[in-house]
This record gives C-alpha cells, sequence and structure tokens, in this order.
C-alpha cells in the first residue's frame, strides 16, 4: 500500500516554517527540536526533512544519504544533550508509528528520552 503523507500535519508546518520551534540542531537531511511537551529532563524529536509518514516509510523509501544523515544526527546528539550511555545516564529512543502505538504527528519522528531514570520500557496497560 503507498503511504499517503498529509502536508497539514504539524512537523511539515515547522519544516516550512509556518510555526516556530526550538531547534537543537539542523543538517542538510535532519531537524532536531526540543518537544513542546516534555517527558523528561532532556526530550528532544529528531525529523527527516522528507515526507516520510512514519519509521516504515522511512525505512522502505529514503534515501541513503537521508538515512545516514537522520542516523549520525541522532548518535551525535544523545552527547551533545549530555544523555549518551558513556558518562551521560543513558537515553530511550522510541518511534511511535500508527494506531497501536498512539502516533500523534503523522511525521517520521524519534523521540531522544532522557536526564532522569526512565522506568520500564512500557507501562502497564489495562488489557
Ligand atoms: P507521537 O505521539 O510520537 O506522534 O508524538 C508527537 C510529539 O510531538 C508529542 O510528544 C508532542 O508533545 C510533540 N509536539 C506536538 N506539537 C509540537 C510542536 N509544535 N513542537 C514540538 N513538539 C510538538
Amino acid at each position: 500500500m503507498p503511504y499517503e503523507y498529509d502536508d497539514q500535519n504539524v512537523f511539515a508546518k515547522i519544516l516550512r516554517g509556518d510555526i516556530p520551534n526550538k531547534t537543537v540542531v539542523e543538517t542538510e537531511h535532519t531537524l532536531a527540536f526540543h518537544d513542546i511537551n516534555a517527558q523528561a529532563p532532556v526530550h528532544v524529536l529528531v525529523i527527516p526533512k522528507g515526507a516520510y509518514v512514519n519509521y516504515d516509510h522511512f525505512g522502505a523509501e529514503a534515501t541513503a544519504a537521508e538515512i545516514t544523515d537522520f542516523t549520525r544526527t541522532l548518535a551525535k546528539l544523545t552527547a551533545d544533550l549530555g544523555v549518551a550511555p558513556d558518562g551521560g545516564g543513558g537515553y530511550r529512543l522510541i518511534a511511535n508509528s500508527g494506531e497501536a502505538a498512539i502516533q500523534e504527528v503523522p511525521h517520521m519522528h524519534v523521540h531522544i528520552l532522557g536526564g532522569r531514570p526512565l522506568g520500564a520500557i512500557l507501562a502497564r496497560a489495562a488489557s
């Protein structure tokens, strides 16, 4: 099934400069900015500049240059944010994709969370 990208999503608006963001770093293919509703002392969102709906879409259709830039930018950022495993306490990456994960914004993004003990990987949900 082809991926359908909604260019009215909030991250598309950020990328167009229609709404502001607190940028941490910007590269040729990637933008990182602070989450507006931080869940930890460090809560940064890393997004590709390309129009990808979710991680599946990005992995399937992004160019090698986009994937390399995204991965290296994210990896370098953890040290810059002071949460690298070696000396910074560590971090968690989250890429909510689709309904079960309650993905709110349909533009591929990875959350970097850190700066405090993050607890179990999943909250126990009522089944
Ligand atoms: P997700 O549930 O993985 O789609 O997460 C979307 C995230 O985007 C949430 O953590 C929101 O707090 C965050 N968010 C929504 N709008 C903005 C915005 N304008 N600037 C920064 N973060 C935002």
